[in-house]
């Protein structure tokens, strides 16, 4: 069972032997899980549709499980988007991060949204 120190790896592991056990790499063209991952995101926006401003304070525990499955699925699409291209993800995402540090020194941007 997963804990907070489950690492992207292990999660990789646990969604390719998911795909591997049901044969469905042979629909995991990486268009078809950038697709996935669109529509997976567009359901997890509807959860919040009409339910006022979305923030913590508004959501009912069962609004906060189904936010939390629609974010696992997103994040599942994106872990297998990483198995299929073969691509380090860890190492992207911090790749990411660095540049994004770069982008928006805390001095200029803390407290600003643009
Ligand atoms: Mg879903």
């Amino acid at each position: 069972m997963a804990d907070a120190t489950t690492s992207v790896g292990e999660l990789r592991d646990r969604v390719r032997q998911f795909v591997h056990a049901r044969d469905w790499e042979r629909f995991h063209a990486p268009r078809d899980l950038a697709m996935a991952i669109s529509i997976e995101a567009s359901e997890l926006l509807e959860r919040f549709l009409w339910r006022g401003s979305g923030s913590l304070a508004e959501l009912s525990s069962e609004d906060r499980s189904a936010i939390a499955e629609e974010l696992a699925d997103v994040l599942i699409y994106g872990l297998s988007l990483a198995n299929a291209l073969e691509m380090d993800l860890s190492e992207a995402m911090l790749a990411k991060l660095k540049k994004d540090e770069a982008k928006y020194p805390p001095d200029r941007y803390r407290g600003r949204a643009r």
